[in-house]
């Protein structure tokens, strides 16, 4: 019996992208080869490339004139690529955790960063409002889904400057209008397939800002140009992506996934409110996550935190150990999480709180 994943990252697959891909790393296609071993040229990978680019567009109706790339690296490889690019003068950045300040760091290696807003203060527990932007930087850079802390962005913000953002928690976790962005970026392992890949959706023009010399694999255009083939790609991750894709495809895309995502975080924030032992960092009820659920003991019960990982752990429940800058409890609840061990979660706490 499969255990109910709570990981955050590498995290939860649905069964359907594992199972097509380990008959893919078998036999892809009944070819006769695995889609290990063969060239990244071939006719079929080419074809499994363009049909996960073309998913990608499909699902987050992504507009002319933006390109979807897949490449090495990692999340935090764009940390670093988005200012080598893009940051000429200042840019903008909104200061909600972890990663964020991660994208901060990198940033002021190439130039001015005006951080508009932070939660620092609050140990990252709330989304700052009513900050301004100014309108001469040259783009303005958020995290949507605060992994680490719970905490998630969930309107595109409208400042009048370029947008770019980190959605490595959240994407095709809910509707987003990517035209209003100039960039959007993640790591896979969340939302999307294994570790070792990440996606970038990028605005053709917004390249056209591009004025120092960068090297080669570190310059947007190079991929652009390559078709994120200008050197061998991550061709398996890109295949177990792609499973991932047709089966949210299947599954009504990216509107049905945000329905049941509704419903799966609605039933565990509600347990949180109801069940005595356990609160929600988080201060306002509206920047609650819908992907990572942080939840805590009050004061009152905190010394009963290892027991309720044990009697969870009993329960078939793994990954749900909060990150140590939070502490208490953290279930993951992407996409592939299947409402059913939401339901378990939820009964499990209800349990624990009967025995007490
Ligand atoms: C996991 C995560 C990252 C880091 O991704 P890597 O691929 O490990 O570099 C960055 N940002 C957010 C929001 C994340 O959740």
């Amino acid at each position: 019996m499969k255990k109910h994943n709570f990981y955050a990252g590498p995290s939860i697959l649905s069964e359907y992208a594992i199972a097509n891909t380990a008959a893919g790393v078998l036999n892809l296609d009944g070819i006769g080869l695995s889609v290990m071993e063969i060239s990244h040229r071939s006719k079929e990978f080419m074809a499994i490339l363009n049909q996960a680019k073309t998913l990608v567009k499909e699902l987050l109706e992504v507009p002319k004139g933006y390109d979807v790339l897949f490449l090495g690296g990692g999340a935090s490889m764009q940390f670093c690529m988005i200012p080598y690019n893009f940051l000429n003068t200042k840019a903008a950045y909104l200061d909600t955790g972890a990663w964020s300040s991660k994208a901060i760091k990198e940033a002021k290696f190439f130039g001015d960063v005006e951080v508009v807003a932070s939660s620092k203060d609050k140990n990252y527990s709330y989304i700052p409002k009513g900050y301004s932007v100014p309108s001469d930087a040259d783009y303005f850079h958020f995290t949507t889904n605060n992994t680490i802390y719970g905490t998630q962005l969930k309107e595109d913000p409208e400042v009048g400057i370029p947008l770019v953002s980190d959605m490595s928690s959240d994407i095709f976790s809910r509707k987003i209008d990517v035209s209003k962005y100039a960039a959007i970026y993640g790591g896979a392992q969340k939302n999307a397939g294994p570790a070792g890949v990440s996606f970038v959706i990028i605005k053709e023009d917004f390249l056209e800002k591009i004025v120092k010399p960068i090297p080669t694999m570190l310059d947007y255009r190079t991929h652009v140009k390559g078709e994120s083939m200008f050197n061998t790609p991550p061709c398996l991750n890109i295949y177990a992506s792609l499973q991932t894709f047709k089966w949210y495809h299947q599954k009504g895309g990216v509107l049905a996934m945000q329905k049941i995502n509704e419903e799966k975080a609605q039933l565990l924030y509600d347990e949180i409110e109801r069940n005595k032992l356990f609160r929600s960092p988080v201060l306002n009820e509206g920047d609650r996550s819908l992907m990572n659920v942080t939840f805590i003991m009050t004061d009152e019960y905190k010394e009963l935190e290892a027991e309720f990982l044990s009697y969870s752990a009993y329960k078939d429940i793994v990954g749900i150990k909060g990150h140590r800058s939070v502490g208490g409890f953290r279930a993951s609840i992407y996409n592939g999480m299947p409402l059913e061990s939401v339901r378990h979660l939820v009964e499990t706490m209800k349990r624990f709180e009967s025995k007490i």
